[in-house]
């Protein structure tokens, strides 16, 4: 009985569950943490304080009911735990697996002052994933099902977390995505190693089962017009993402040899899933002296798939310092561990070549100076520092801008200046709905509106909007 210890938090330390050894792990494209087994993630689970007003819950974008799950596998209630779950999230074992906890639930953990925070986000993959293995699938039998139909533009976590709420609700979503799987980033961007393709398979099936109709290698603008859509349907989603490159903007960037991260990430998972539809579309990196530029989730992927392509070694060059670092720590470990070189402090002046073909990136060191806008710390150049670090690829991975389609315009469909679409940020607005853009039946979310994130922010726009459909269409 739980109730029997109450300084478990003091008795049981923090602890994850098992890593593969990084010797065996940068030779496979497959996740890298062992499951938790049952009595670990009691044990584990039952660490929480049960604080009174759970600072975890309201750090998480979807706001979870941590506690009250974490209870229930201590209890070993998976049913209800998994339950509990659904009711704030659409893909709990994939935040499980992804999310950023360090700066999320778990950072914000009572716990996370010197005794370690709870491993929440294990034990949320744990539920999930042990109650799939028990044959748990959620229960639709109560759904009254309406006439309404709402088109899903894009089948991403903002695009799922419409659908799932939608459905639930009894209005039957038809999902367009002009990939052949689901999962936007989380198939086609995320690797493997942080999140095995079929997590999202699995849930195609689910989903398809709960009533969602998923039309893929269908893209919005070619092989079907956003005026069928109009016509068709009684609102429409649009979950798009952000898919326009930061470029660095020095010279050199156009060489043989340096490629853009999402690129070089999408042709390996084609690659290893047998989406490859010419094998030259593979970039590989084999046997090469790889430089990564960036310093977030993007760049530590970047870093890790050039290992496991067998790159003879990978440097990260990252202008800021490693405590202003946008990427999870727990990944810039894992990077460590399996070999990647970081190099904090250097920003990248030129991708130096020679015929046409990288040979190495001119870096100067940096200094950290006064906080920016958004609070980081800035980099500021040290004069005379500049160094050559030998390359034979490239890979840049300066984050994402929005890209919004032409197509938007002729629907009245509002931009910021930026590119993100604007939607309702005040749903209590008389006539207006929560995440509607300026066209009363277009409702948006996730990457597109917010800018590149999180799953979890994307996840949690998607279901916002559909309460919003929901309200505008009077279900
Ligand atoms: P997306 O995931 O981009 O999905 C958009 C979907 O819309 C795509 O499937 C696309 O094919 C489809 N689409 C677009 N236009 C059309 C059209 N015209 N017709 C039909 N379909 C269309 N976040 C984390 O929380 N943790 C991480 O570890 C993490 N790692 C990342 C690693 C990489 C390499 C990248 C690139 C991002 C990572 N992110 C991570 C960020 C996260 O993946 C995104 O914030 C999230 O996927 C955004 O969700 P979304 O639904 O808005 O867009
Ligand atoms: Fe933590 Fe993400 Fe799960 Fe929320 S969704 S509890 S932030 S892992």
């Amino acid at each position: 009985d739980r109730l029997k210890n109450d300084f478990q938090f003091i008795d049981v330390g923090r602890q994850g569950p098992e890593k593969v050894p990084a010797g065996i792990r940068k030779q496979q494209f497959a996740e890298i943490y062992e499951p938790f087994q049952p009595r670990d993630a009691s044990s584990q689970a039952h660490r929480c304080l049960e604080c009174g007003n759970p600072y975890c819950e309201w750090k998480c974008p979807v706001h979870n009911f941590i506690p009250n799950w974490l209870k229930l596998v201590t209890e070993g209630n998976i049913m209800e735990a998994v339950e509990l779950s659904h009711q704030t999230n659409s893909l709990p074992e994939v935040c499980g697996r992804v999310c950023p906890q360090d700066r999320l639930c778990e950072g914000a953990c009572t716990l996370n002052d010197g005794f370690g925070a709870v491993t929440i986000g294990s034990v949320e993959k744990y539920i999930t994933d042990t109650a799939f293995a028990m044959g748990w699938k959620p229960d639709m039998s109560n759904v009254e099902w309406t006439d309404k139909k709402v088109a899903v533009i894009g089948a991403g976590p903002a695009g799922i977390g419409c659908a799932d709420v939608l459905v639930r609700n009894g209005v039957k979503p038809v999902v367009f995505d002009r990939y052949p799987e689901i999962g936007g980033l989380l198939t086609f961007g995320i690797p493997e190693f942080k999140l095995e393709k079929s997590v999202m398979s699995r849930r195609r099936q689910i989903f398809a089962e709960m009533g969602v109709e998923f039309r893929l290698n269908t893209e919005v603008g070619k092989d079907v017009t956003m005026q069928q859509l109009m016509d068709e349907y009684d609102a429409v989603f649009m979950g798009m993402g952000t898919y326009t490159y930061m470029k660095g903007g020095f010279p050199g960037e156009d060489l043989d040899g340096v490629h853009d991260a999402l690129p070089f990430l999408i042709s390996n998972v084609n690659h290893c899933l047998g989406y490859e539809q010419d094998p030259s579309e593979y970039i590989s990196v084999k046997g090469q002296k790889v430089v990564v530029l960036g310093g977030g989730d993007t760049a530590m992927d970047c870093n890790r798939t050039s290992i496991r392509q067998g790159a003879e070694s990978v440097i990260c060059a990252y202008r800021r310092d490693e405590e202003n670092m946008p990427g999870s720590k727990r990944e810039v470990e894992n990077a460590r561990e399996e070999g990647v070189k970081f190099l904090f402090n250097r920003q990248p002046v030129e991708v130096v070549g020679e015929n046409g073909k990288v040979v190495g990136v001119k870096v100067v060191a940096t200094q950290m100076g006064e906080p920016d806008e958004n609070g980081r710390r800035r980099a500021e150049v040290v004069p005379g520092s500049e160094e050559v670090l030998p390359a034979d690829a490239v890979l840049v991975a300066f984050g994402f801008r929005p890209s919004p389609a032409p197509w938007f315009a002729d629907f009245s469909i509002d931009l910021h200046e930026d590119g993100r679409i604007k939607t309702v940020a005040q749903p209590q607005e008389v006539g207006r709905f929560a995440f509607q853009t300026s066209n009363a039946k277009v409702f948006a979310g996730g990457d597109m509106v917010r800018g590149s994130d999180l799953v979890v922010t994307a996840i949690d726009e998607g279901r916002k909007a559909a309460e919003g459909i929901l309200d505008f269409l009077e279900v």
